[in-house]
């Protein structure tokens, strides 16, 4: 497509947007009555406006039905699970039995890795990327220590070539076909939250099992941003949160998929609880944990009523808007015309003032771009806010910027460049 940096070619590809009517039923953040332009939806997605409605109606529930609600009113709270794992499968590409809203992300993380990660003689080394979300590197570090084992012996990261800002699948193929009988475990971001690469999620799968290990993803960055295919792609497990690209507000549910081959494995361990004890026996309050079919069996607690009504609702919108690929076909488009229009400032600013790191083919991203300032990052990102642009900023050094293709357009791109432009000259001054 040949993109034009000008307001009348940003409004008319608005216009051409079939899903342009979505936007108004989000609320964007505003300071001194100016409305900011949002692009860090990566990182907490912006408020659906039935959101306030949703948590009223449970907040009735409870207050007419009280400990009933459990079975009673329009929403028993006992199957609640059931109608957001009917909307969470096609997010992820996998069957309702195969995922199960529950607890925050780490939590999940820790609890599939109790169940995936039994390492056992010369295979107990787990392998990812260099790089990984702070929270990731802890929990794997801390399993690995939990089964007794040094973290520095255990855990295999890979980081790119020297020169370069993202993974090579090759490299990475290698490297799990190097350490193949010592892995346990191979677990990758979907998406890497820092460079905003998305990793060929299925030819790590494979080569991940031919050397015989257990594969698994965290999808925090991948999940409702681009499609992935959990059940085809083979994968053993995975988990995501839901409150970046799925909106269901700060500290949403998270969820978890346990891929249907591992329904019937006695032989994997679990920290259990009673919700995942098998439903139709769950009261009868018996000794001996009988887990229920599927991934509810990984549930520890009980529903978490209010964090659902909020992924439900939200989930609900992604099912107006065609599920997945809808979305990603637009998101592909917008992220596309970020990335002209990063590459129009550096022209207009005579140098490349913008590297942008994330890979260029948007077969290897989601929404995010990651942006390298050459001088003077902090300072550009915080003008940006001033001027009411709102992405974020991640130390060392890099600026995310992620349109979302639910509620963001191409006049919010086309601003952004603007007073991209206008920030940079203004403290870098014209050359
Ligand atoms: C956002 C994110 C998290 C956050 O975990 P919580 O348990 O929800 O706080 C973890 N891992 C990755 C890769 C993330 O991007």
């Amino acid at each position: 497509m040949n993109f034009e940096n000008n307001l009348a070619f940003a409004k008319a590809m608005d216009e051409a947007d079939e899903l342009r009517g979505f936007r108004t039923q989000f609320l964007f953040p505003n300071q001194n009555g100016k409305q900011f332009i949002y692009l860090c939806g990566n990182s907490l997605g912006l408020q659906p406006k039935v959101a306030h409605e949703v948590l009223k109606r449970q907040l009735d529930n409870w207050e007419n039905h009280a400990v009933e609600g459990w079975f009673e009113g329009e929403t028993p709270w006992m199957f609640y699970h059931k109608e957001l794992k009917k909307l969470m499968a096609p997010i992820v590409g996998a069957s309702p039995a195969e995922v199960c809203p529950m607890n925050t992300l780490t939590v999940n993380l820790h609890l599939l890795m109790v169940s995936f990660y039994q390492p056992k003689g010369n295979r107990f080394k787990i392998i990812m990327e260099g790089g990984a979300f702070p929270s990731d590197q802890y929990a794997i570090e801390s399993q690995v220590k939990f089964h007794g084992y040094k973290p520095e012996e255990a855990i295999i990261e890979v980081f790119p070539r020297a020169g370069e800002e993202t993974l090579r699948t090759e490299d990475i193929q290698a490297q799990i076909r190097l350490h193949g009988d010592e892995l346990a475990l191979v677990l990758f971001g979907g998406i890497n939250y820092y460079t905003g690469q998305w990793f060929d999620m299925e030819a790590i799968t494979k080569v991940g099992h031919e050397v015989g290990a257990i594969v698994g993803f965290d999808l925090a960055h991948a999940a409702g941003n681009v499609p992935v295919k959990l059940h085809d792609w083979n994968i053993d497990f995975a988990c995501w949160c839901s409150y970046k690209y799925q909106n269901s507000g700060p500290g949403g549910i998270s969820g978890i998929f346990v891929h249907e081959k591992h329904f019937t494995n006695t032989a994997l361990n679990r920290f259990a609880g009673w919700w995942g004890y098998q439903e139709n026996q769950r009261f009868k309050m018996e000794k001996g944990f009988v887990p229920e079919v599927g991934a509810d069996g990984w549930q520890v607690s009980c529903t978490q009523v209010m964090p659902m009504a909020l992924y439900h609702a939200s989930l609900q919108i992604f099912e107006k808007a065609g599920f997945i690929q809808p979305l990603r076909n637009k998101s592909i488009t917008l992220t596309n015309y970020l990335q002209f229009i990063i590459n129009e400032v550096n022209i207009e600013l005579g140098e490349e003032q913008y590297k942008i790191i994330t890979p260029k083919d948007s077969k290897d991203r989601g929404a995010q771009l990651s942006i390298i300032a050459r001088e003077k990052g902090k300072e550009i990102f915080d003008g940006l806010v001033d001027n009411h642009i709102l992405g974020d900023w991640r130390e060392p050094d890099v600026i995310r910027l992620s349109p979302i293709p639910l509620y963001n357009s191409y006049e919010d791109i086309f601003l952004t460049g603007k007073a991209l432009l206008n920030v940079s000259t203004t403290i870098l001054g014209t050359k």
